[in-house]
C-alpha cells in the first residue's frame, strides 16, 4: 500500500507541476486547472485510503458540507469579489495547517510521549506560527476589501518594536519547545501570540494594496501547509504547500513589478492614500486643464474612420461587468474590416490575469490580446485607443513626473497614438489616487459614463452607420 501511496503523490505532484505551467497562458489555462485538479483528486482518494484514516463518516460530512459552501461562494462570488475570496481561502489554509500542526502534536505526545525528534518539533513550531499568521492576516485581509475592517492605512505608536517583540517572543518561546517538546502550554501560547501577530501585520496595510498583501498571504499558506508535510511526513503536502509558496511569491513580485514598488513599500502602508485622496494627497502634481468629450454618436463617426483600434481595458471594466459590452464592439468593428487588438498592462484590475479572465468570458479570442511589452511600440501607429475604465496604467505621469507615486510605474503609452478615447464615469481618480494628465491631452476625447451602458449605446450607433 506504502509504494502505491508513493506514486500516486509522484503522479499527483507532477499534475501539479503541469497545471501550474499550463495556468501560465489563458489558451491553456482551463486545461491547467483539470489537470492540477485530477491531481488533487489523486492525493485526497489515496490519503483517504492509506491506513491511517480510520472512519470515512467525518471525511465524507466535511466533503459534502465544505463542497456545497465552497461551491456556492465560487458561483455567487462577482470577479471584482475574487481577491478576497481568495484571502478568505488562503486563511483557511493557514487555519488547517496550524490546527493539524497542533493534532499531531497531541497525537505524538499521547502515543511515544513528549521524546519529538528535533525536526518534527521544529516543522510544528513553524507550522502553528505561519499557519497562525496566514489564518487571522487573511481574514482580516478578507475584511479590509469587503468593508467589514477599515480599508485605511493603520498607524499608531510603537507598531514596529511591538511586532518585533512579538516575534522575539515567539522565537524565543519555539526554541523552548523544540528543545524540550513537552511544554505544551508554551505551543499554545505561540499559536496565540501568532494569531495576534497576524493581525497587527496586516491592519496597517491600505485596503487597496490588499491583492498585494493576499498574493504575499497565499505564499505563507503554501509555506504552512509544507511545513505541516514534515511534520505529517507527507511528501505530497510538502510539494503541494511548496508550490502554492512558491508561485505565490512569484505571484508577489510580479504584481510588485508592475506596480514599480518594493514589496517592503506595500507591506508597510506605501500608497496611504490609494484611491481616495487624489493628487494633492497622494503626491504627484495637480492636473488641472480642459477636456474634450464626446457622445456616442460623434464617436462612432471617429470609429467608423479609423483602421487600426486597439482596446485597453481596466478597473472600471469589471466593474461595470462590460466584458460582453467591449466583445460586441469588437465584433462590430472588425465587421466594417478594422484591425482590433486588446493591450493588457499586467496589473489592470485588481488581480494579475484579471482583464484576460474577463475578456476570455466574454468569448474574445486569445490571440487579440497582447501583453504590454510585445504591444507599446505600436500605439504610434494606431488610429484610435480606445481606453476603457482604465486609469493608473496609462497615466502618463509614470514616465513624466518624478514626484509622482507611480513614477516609474511601466505604462501602455496610449498618448502616442493618433487619436485617445478614455471612457469612464468622470475625471476621478484609479487605485493610486492621482489625476491623470491624459485626460487633458490634445489628442485625448472622454467619453463619459458607465462602461456597460456607454459601450452598448456606442455599439447601437456603429451599428446604424
Ligand atoms: P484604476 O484603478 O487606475 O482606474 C479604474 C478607473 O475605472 C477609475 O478611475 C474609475 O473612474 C473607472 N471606473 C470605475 N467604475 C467604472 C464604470 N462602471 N464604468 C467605467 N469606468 C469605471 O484601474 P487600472 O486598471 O488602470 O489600474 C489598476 C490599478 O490597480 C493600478 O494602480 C495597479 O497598480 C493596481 N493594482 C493592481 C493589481 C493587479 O494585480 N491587477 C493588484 C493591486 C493593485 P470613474 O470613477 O471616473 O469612473
Amino acid at each position: 500500500m506504502q509504494t502505491i501511496t508513493y506514486i500516486v503523490y509522484l503522479v499527483a505532484s507532477v499534475l501539479f507541476i503541469f497545471g501550474i505551467k499550463k495556468l501560465g497562458s489563458p489558451k491553456t489555462a482551463r486545461q491547467g486547472n483539470m489537470l492540477s485538479s485530477i491531481g488533487m483528486l489523486l492525493a485526497v482518494v489515496i490519503t483517504l485510503f492509506d491506513q491511517r484514516v480510520l472512519t470515512f463518516e467525518y471525511i465524507i460530512i466535511g466533503i459534502v458540507v465544505g463542497s456545497a459552501i465552497g461551491a456556492t461562494m465560487a458561483l455567487k462570488v462577482p470577479m471584482t469579489g475574487m481577491p478576497q475570496m481568495v484571502g478568505l481561502l488562503n486563511g483557511f489554509g493557514g487555519g488547517a495547517s496550524m490546527l493539524v500542526a497542533f493534532a499531531e502534536y497531541y497525537h505524538i505526545l499521547n502515543t511515544t510521549g513528549p521524546e519529538i525528534e528535533v525536526a518534527t518539533s521544529t516543522t510544528i513550531v513553524l507550522s502553528v506560527l505561519i499557519g497562525a499568521v496566514t489564518f487571522t492576516g487573511s481574514l482580516i485581509a478578507f475584511g479590509k476589501l469587503q468593508g467589514l475592517v477599515t480599508g485605511k492605512v493603520v498607524r499608531y505608536p510603537g507598531q514596529h518594536p511591538l511586532n518585533a517583540l512579538l516575534l522575539i517572543a515567539i522565537l524565543v518561546a519555539g526554541i523552548m519547545v523544540i528543545l524540550d517538546p513537552g511544554k505544551t502550554d508554551l505551543l499554545i501560547g505561540i499559536g496565540i501570540v501568532s494569531l495576534v501577530l497576524g493581525v497587527l501585520l496586516v491592519l496597517p496595510i491600505g485596503g487597496a494594496d490588499m491583492p498585494v498583501a493576499i498574493s504575499l498571504l497565499n505564499s505563507y499558506s503554501g509555506l504552512a501547509a509544507s511545513m505541516t508535510g514534515f511534520v505529517l511526513q507527507n511528501n505530497m503536502l510538502i510539494i503541494a504547500g511548496a508550490l502554492v509558496g512558491a508561485s505565490g511569491i512569484i505571484l508577489t513580485i510580479i504584481m510588485c513589478k508592475g506596480m514599480n514598488r518594493s514589496l517592503m513599500n506595500v507591506v508597510l502602508g506605501g500608497w496611504e492614500t490609494a484611491g481616495q485622496g487624489g493628487a494633492a494627497a497622494a503626491g504627484g502634481s495637480e492636473v488641472k486643464g480642459d477636456v474634450k468629450s464626446v457622445d456616442a454618436e460623434e464617436l462612432a463617426m471617429i470609429f467608423d474612420a479609423a483602421q487600426n483600434v486597439i482596446i485597453v481595458p481596466g478597473y472600471g471594466m469589471a466593474v461595470a461587468q462590460a466584458q460582453h459590452a467591449v466583445r460586441d464592439l469588437m465584433n462590430v468593428l472588425e465587421s466594417k474590416g478594422i484591425n482590433v487588438r486588446f493591450a493588457i498592462h499586467p496589473v489592470a484590475g485588481r488581480m494579475p490575469g484579471h482583464m484576460n479572465v474577463l475578456l476570455a468570458e466574454a468569448q474574445v479570442p486569445y490571440d487579440k490580446l497582447y501583453a504590454m511589452e510585445d504591444i507599446n511600440d505600436d500605439f504610434p501607429n494606431t488610429d484610435v485607443v480606445f481606453v476603457v475604465g482604465a486609469n493608473d496604467v496609462v497615466n502618463p505621469a509614470a514616465r513624466n513626473d518624478p514626484s509622482s507615486p507611480i513614477y516609474g510605474m511601466p505604462i501602455l503609452n496610449v498618448d502616442y497614438a493618433k487619436t485617445v478615447v478614455v471612457n469612464k464615469r468622470s475625471l476621478n481618480v484609479g487605485y493610486a489616487g492621482i489625476s491623470n494628465e491624459l485626460f487633458y491631452y490634445p489628442n485625448t476625447l472622454m467619453y463619459f459614463g458607465d462602461a456597460k451602458e456607454a459601450i452598448t449605446k456606442l455599439v447601437n450607433e456603429l451599428k446604424e452607420l
